[in-house]
């Protein structure tokens, strides 16, 4: 069978200085887990400055290719042809290559890495680009049927006509744990994706209801994690029983704080998962103003009963723009499955929106449920996801 090998690219991880090796090794293993998890056959070596797979079989291109858009850090991939230098003429091979192809325009991108080639990079397009025209192909540079790129190394030539972008980002796991609250809603798994993308390792918790429709909301959050996980390492996601508590919020707390007092409540019990977990810090999917418990005064008093930092990345969005990336990370159509949240679990129908902390805090000491926040926690299911 023809054998096939793969160019991985990384923009930002060459950034890293002395760290670049411990980004480079994450961005290896991550890739080395979802190739094996899909039973593909392969070897992987570092290069300078870039990934080499090796030894792949023909009938796994497509798929590694939609594996490799999907793994942070990388910045672009590509399958070339590859020669030795000592073996082939490069400008006569790639004409051999071209006239398998079909396609009117093409242009052509020479870049040497080893500038010892007797050629310049702008020789090499020229001579090319000659040859080709001869064959009765027409020259277009912004924006051909076909892309003929070749690279010259010290001592092979690459060979490519399409290349592949990536998500870019930094490989998941450099830049440390987190505590994501995902609900079954829009906007929290695409907070999720993005900190994945920056190099989140995540950690799931969600709060259910049993009195809602527990099952489906359960199901729906899990087909989501699942969606944003699936080319990632493995995680679980704590599934918190929240209905006692929040029967105890509902008796105690007056209608128009519950929904901050809920939240609040969400992060203490956070707190205790974060702990465990070591976690260094939380994701949700808050948007500026978007509903009631999303104005910087209900923010900053939900956000007080959390011992660790806060990630929003959607913070500065709107709604269009969350949704444009949640049908990109193909985690809409999912989304909008009809599903009850726990938080809108018997709330005012004017909730407070200038939430006041002394004011809040003084209702909660009244209500005394710090124990019962304890319970909850102890009695969350842990689900392990592959
Ligand atoms: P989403 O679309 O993510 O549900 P939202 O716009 O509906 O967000 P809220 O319902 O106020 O906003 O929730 C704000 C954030 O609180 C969510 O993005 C999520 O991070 C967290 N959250 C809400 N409900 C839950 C829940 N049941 N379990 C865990 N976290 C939750
Ligand atoms: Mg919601």
């Amino acid at each position: 069978m023809n054998q096939r090998v793969c160019i991985v690219n990384y923009s930002e991880i060459k950034l890293k200085g002395k760290n670049r090796k411990f980004f480079e090794k994450k961005l290896r293993d991550n890739i080395w887990y979802i190739l094996k998890k899909n039973y593909i056959d392969f070897n992987l070596h570092q290069e300078f400055g870039r990934l080499r797979i090796e030894n792949i079989n023909e009938k796994d291109v497509s798929k590694i290719k939609e594996i490799l858009k999907d793994i942070p850090g990388i910045s672009t991939f590509y399958f070339p042809f590859i020669f030795r230098r000592d073996e082939e003429n490069i400008l006569e091979k790639t004409v051999e290559l071209v006239k398998k192809m079909d396609f009117n325009s093409f242009g052509v991108r020479c870049k040497r890495v080893d500038k010892r080639f007797p050629l310049n990079s702008q020789e090499v397009n020229v001579k090319l680009g000659s040859m080709i025209v001869q064959l009765g192909h027409k020259v277009n540079l912004d924006s051909p049927d076909l892309k003929v790129n070749i690279i010259i190394y010290p001592e092979e030539f690459h060979i490519f006509f399409e290349k592949e972008r990536g998500l870019n980002g930094l490989p998941i796991g450099t830049s440390g744990k987190f505590i994501s609250l995902i609900s079954g809603g829009i906007d929290s798994p695409v907070a999720s994706k993005l900190m994945s993308i920056r190099g989140a390792e995540i950690i799931y918790a969600h709060f259910f209801n049993f009195t809602n429709d527990s099952c489906g909301v359960k199901n729906k959050v899990f087909e989501l994690i699942k969606i944003i996980n699936k080319n990632s390492p493995p995680t679980k996601l704590y599934l918190i029983p929240f209905e006692k508590l929040q029967n105890e919020i509902i008796t105690l707390c007056p209608p128009k704080y519950r929904m901050i007092i809920y939240r609040r409540s969400m992060f203490r019990i956070g707190n205790l998962i974060c702990k465990k977990e070591k976690g260094k810090g939380f994701i949700t999917g808050d948007s500026l103003g978007q509903v009631a418990s999303q104005t910087i005064e209900n923010i900053s008093a939900i956000q007080n009963s959390s011992k660790y930092p806060i990630f929003t990345p959607l913070i500065g969005l709107n709604k269009e723009e969350i949704t444009e990336k949640s049908r990109k990370f193909k985690l809409y159509e999912t989304s909008i499955l009809p599903y009850s949240d726990c938080c809108s679990f018997l709330i005012a129908k004017h909730p407070e929106t200038k939430g006041n902390i002394y004011k809040i805090l003084e209702i909660e000491t009244k209500m005394e449920i710090e124990n019962l926040e304890n319970e909850t926690f102890n009695n969350s299911e842990i689900v392990e996801i592959e």
